[in-house]
Parts: structure tokens; sequence; C-alpha cells
């Protein structure tokens, strides 16, 4: 089924895992699925060649949500330094595997290419490879968003003209980059509405669990730490279960907050810890029960 679909009844719940390095065996991330899958999200998304994840087991872990536990799965394509033959491959792979969704991303520049002119390849911008899936297949199309500002964009303005133009080449759905503090969110939900950006937006959340982790990911994709998050990071930082407690009650709080607030979608980065995942959807079964019967 196409995830737009899903967004009619929202919210949507979804989870978000990733491939092994290249060359490790598939067994822990299948075994993620499985218990992931107990979960029933609406869709399971697995990420494409992110933070030194492999790039070709994607299609592979994708097909195994799909078509073995029957959850329907979103699989991600950068197309950064890709060519149009590369990724015709790929989207070849994902309609012999009856994948319906992809989530459409440039990916992040390698670190010796770091520039804001456009990348000089076949697809300078996401909405490249947008515009060539839509010329060529049938699939519905998510895209990232940003609501602290993408990192290279020249300010927000910009950032949002650019998102606009993205999502009118054919976006159906948005999710977000993570971020700590909800504020961030409406804001940037407001600003949505004002530029007559009408796709369901999906919040992308991830449970902090390691202070080191946390400070890696801000510093590279630019979402900050708020007081609120920087005090329990400096307070439990030496006692691993304690912040994970703190961790995982801040994200569900977090979730909360958004769900009583009208949110398109949860999307839970699971960094690949069912029992993380677990914790939360089982903080908040009750109102998912709720949610779900006043749709
Ligand atoms: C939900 C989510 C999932 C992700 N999954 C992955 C993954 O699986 N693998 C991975 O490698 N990375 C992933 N990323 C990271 C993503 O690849 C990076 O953030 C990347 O730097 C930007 O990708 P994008 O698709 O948002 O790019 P774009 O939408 O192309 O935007 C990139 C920058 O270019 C600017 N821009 C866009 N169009 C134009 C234009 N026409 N002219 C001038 N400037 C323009 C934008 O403002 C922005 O600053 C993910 C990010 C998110 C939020």
């Amino acid at each position: 089924m196409r995830i737009k679909e899903y967004f009619k009844s929202k919210p949507v719940f979804s989870l978000e895992i990733f491939p092994p390095k290249p060359g490790s065996p598939l067994d822990g991330v299948l075994a993620t699925i499985a218990a992931l899958s107990d979960l029933r999200p609406d869709f399971i998304s697995v990420t494409y060649g992110a933070a030194g994840g492999s790039r070709s087991h994607t299609v592979e872990i994708a097909d195994t949500i799909k078509n073995k536990y029957g959850i329907e799965a979103l699989a991600h394509l950068t197309c950064i330094n890709s060519t149009k033959e590369e990724v015709a491959a790929i989207l070849g792979r994902l309609q012999a595997a009856k994948i319906e969704n992809i989530l459409a991303l440039r990916g992040d520049r390698p670190a010796d290419q770091r520039t804001t002119a456009p990348a000089s390849t076949a697809f300078a911008y996401a909405s490249d490879l947008i515009k060539y899936i839509r010329e060529t297949a049938d699939f519905c199309i998510g895209a990232a968003c940003y609501p602290e500002v993408h990192t290279e964009a020249e300010n927000a303005d910009a950032d949002l003209r650019n998102l606009k133009t993205k999502v009118e080449t054919g976006v159906d759905f948005l999710i977000t980059q993570l971020f700590l503090d909800n504020n961030l969110f409406y804001a940037f939900r407001e600003k949505l509405e004002k530029m007559q950006i009408k796709v369901p937006v999906a919040a992308g959340i991830m449970p902090v669990l390691n202070k080191k982790q946390i400070e890696r990911i801000t510093s590279l994709c630019g979402a900050s730490i708020p007081p609120k998050f920087r005090r329990i990071l400096d307070r439990y930082e030496h006692n691993p279960e304690a912040l994970k407690e703190a961790g995982i009650a801040y994200a569900t709080e977090q979730i909360i907050d958004l769900l009583s607030s009208g949110v398109d979608g949860i999307h839970l980065y699971t960094m690949n810890r069912p029992a993380v995942a677990k914790q939360i959807f089982g903080q908040i079964h009750g109102i998912r029960q709720h949610l779900k019967a006043e749709t």
C-alpha cells in the first residue's frame, strides 16, 4: 500500500532501521525487524548508506519487511554521486520486490566535497531524483525536511523555498530530521502552512541513549540540544542506565505532546534498538488505541 494512504487516517506510526555496515551479516537487522514487527507500525523505513551503513542491503531488507512480515516498507534512496543508470537499477529492484514507497534524498556530500555549490552529478538535489522517479516509474514518494534548517541552506527562507520546489516536484509526504524541542517543530509547521506546503509531515523522534552519540549526530545535522535535555545529558552521562531511562522518558514525552497537538505522524529513529522502541510504544499504547478509535 502507498504510505500516503495511511496519512488519510492519521496519526501514522513508523519506525526507522539501518542496514549493517558493508560486509557484516544481516542476522542482527533481521532479528530487529522480527522484534519491531510485534509493534505493528504502519511502516518501517530502511536507510540507504547513512552513517556508513551498507547501500546494497536496503532493497533486500525492505523486501523482508514487506513480503515476510506484511508491514509496509519505505526504502530510502540517495542520489548524490549516483548515475541515472544506478538509480534506474535500484528502482527496478524495488519494483521487482513490490516495494511501493521511496524516501527520495540527496544524501550527504562526502567529506571532501563539502561546499554549498550544487553537486556536479546527474542529481544535484533531491528534487532532481524525485523528478526522475516521477518520469520513469510509479512510486509513492516521501522526502526529508528540517525544522532547524538544513546545514547547507543559505538561510531559513531559502531552505523553505527549496522545500516547496521539492514538494511540488512530486512529494507525497515529509519526514523531519530529529529535533529535541517540540516548539521548533510547531514553528516549522506554521511556516509550512504559510508557504502552502500541504503534504503530511511526520515528526522524526530519536530516543537519546548516549551523550557522545547525540553530540556527534547533532554536530553533523545541525539539530540543537535544548537546555532541558542538556541538563539530562550532563547529569547522567556517566550512568548509562540512568541516561537511557531519562532519554526514553524524554522521547515519550515529546511524542505524547506531538500526538496531543494533532501531528500527522511519528517516525521513531530506532537505532536498531527494538527494546527501546518497545518501551516507548508500550508507554503510549493507550494513547494509540484512543487515537485509532477516533479516526
Ligand atoms: C528523514 C531523513 C532520512 C534520511 N535518510 C538518509 C539515508 O537513508 N541515507 C543518507 O545518506 N542520508 C539520509 N538523510 C540525510 C540527508 O541525506 C541529508 O540531510 C542531506 O544533506 C540532504 O538531503 P535532502 O534530501 O534533504 O536534500 P535536498 O532536499 O536536495 O536539500 C539539500 C540542500 O540543498 C538545498 N537545495 C535544495 N534544492 C535546491 C536548489 N534547487 N537550489 C539551491 N539549493 C537547493 C536545500 O535547501 C538544502 O540546504 C536523511 C535525512 C532525513 C531528515
